[in-house]
């Protein structure tokens, strides 16, 4: 059979870029390994931004929504900040990602249960191998998540990613999210509702024992432990992380390794991505990847700002959290109201964090001096 686009994988992305890409006429196949709808591991935070990107008729999907955040340092200390209005969404993965594949369809995007196996190059098309049988088609968007086959098998290999751990569990959360800073090198836990109960969640870049971490935390705060999850968060922080595709064959979503470095927020950037691919092969099909390139620049922009943050944020975690406590929290959430950028939350915010740094420094030295001379005076 033939198709203009072979889209493989069933997430916001691949879900988002058939969506596009069908409105406008094409023949657009959507390859998916799972059995719809499918379970994924994810916190389902929506930033509020995310919202523009979503099809009509989402409202019922939207299970909490939050208004305010709490920042916690190492479990000793903790601030609250309201919001004036809704700063994110809480969804099941399970159903808000089935939502987007069914809208996809309505536009007549063509949906194969089946898995990718490869595809081989025709000379001015592509040929699709799957578990059910093979398709012809002009273009294919590897929107296979963090395991990408399409991006292995165009030689890419993975940068940067957090390793996580998750699992839902009793508990109430009203309207909020909780983020803990100080539990791992580089990364963080987090608490965020989930209908009527809770996830549990731990990032990290590091080594460190995830499922201890865990255990203690939900001592501490009282929740019931139940066996966590694993899964992996790509993120892109630096230039030589972007690789988006070659020739005809392109990327998007984790694929390409597009979430957030700072709070691996992959959702809205998938969407995005999604979006942008499929004006970017519908303006300029003879070179695709050029014109996506070019449409992502800012998105590639914000990511590569938030990963200035996160290096400066999670090496200095004492100062960040004063930070948070001060203002940046306020700041952030005009980010993910879609009011700001991480651009300009950095370029505002590095010379604040120089000063809270050099303060955090003098007081650690007075602290060891003070420390010093009692020892003395013993
Ligand atoms: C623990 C955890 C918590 C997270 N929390 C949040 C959060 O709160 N907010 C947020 O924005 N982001 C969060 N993320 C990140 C977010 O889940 C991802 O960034 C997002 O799902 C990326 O979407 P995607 O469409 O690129 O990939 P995916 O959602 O992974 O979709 C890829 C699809 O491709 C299919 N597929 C894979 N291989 C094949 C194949 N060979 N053939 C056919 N189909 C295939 C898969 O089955 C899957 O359906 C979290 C991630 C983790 C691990």
């Amino acid at each position: 059979m033939k198709f203009d686009v072979v889209v493989v994988g069933a997430g916001p992305a691949g879900a988002s870029c058939a969506y596009h890409l069908s409105g406008s006429g094409l023949r657009v196949l959507l390859l998916e390994r799972e059995r719809l709808p499918r379970f994924k591991l994810c916190a389902g935070c929506l930033s509020a931004r995310t919202l523009r990107l979503l099809p009509e008729g989402y409202e019922g999907l939207l299970i909490n929504r939050i208004r305010s955040g709490r920042l916690g340092f190492r479990a000793l200390e903790e601030v609250r900040v309201e919001a004036e209005e809704d700063i994110a969404y809480i969804v099941d993965r399970r159903f808000f990602d089935h939502f987007l594949v069914k809208k996809a369809q309505e536009r007549g995007v063509e949906l194969v249960e089946a898995e990718f196996l490869g595809f081989e190059d025709e000379g001015g098309g592509y040929k699709v191998f799957s578990s059910k049988g093979s398709f012809r088609t002009e273009f294919v968007v590897g929107a296979d998540g963090v395991r990408s086959r399409t991006a292995k098998l165009l030689g890419f290999k993975r940068k940067s990613s957090y390793r996580s751990l998750e699992f839902f569990t009793e508990g109430r959360l009203e309207e909020e999210v909780l983020i803990e800073i100080g539990w791992v090198k580089r990364g963080y836990l987090w608490l965020f509702p989930k209908g009527d109960g809770v996830s549990l969640g731990v990032a990290t870049t590091g080594e460190e024992d995830l499922l201890k971490i865990l255990g203690a935390y939900s001592n501490l705060r009282g929740l019931k432990y139940r066996h966590p999850k694993g899964w992996h968060i790509p993120f892109l922080e630096k230039e030589g992380d972007i690789t988006l595709g070659e020739g005809r064959v392109l990327l998007v979503g984790d694929a390409a390794g597009m979430a957030d470095p700072l709070l691996g927020e992959g959702i809205y950037y998938a969407l995005l991505a999604g979006k942008l691919l499929s004006e970017a092969v519908l303006k300029e099909p003879s070179e695709p990847l050029r014109a996506y390139r070019r449409l992502l620049k800012p998105l590639l922009e914000e990511l590569l700002y938030a990963g200035k943050i996160a290096r400066l944020a999670y090496s200095f975690q004492r100062v960040a959290y004063k930070m948070g406590k001060g203002y940046a929290l306020r700041s952030f959430y005009r980010v993910l109201k879609g009011e700001e950028n991480y651009k300009d939350l950095y370029r505002r915010g590095w010379l604040a964090f120089l000063k809270h740094l050099t303060e955090e420094v003098f007081s650690g030295i007075f602290r060891r001096h003070e420390r010093g001379n009692h020892r003395i005076s013993l």
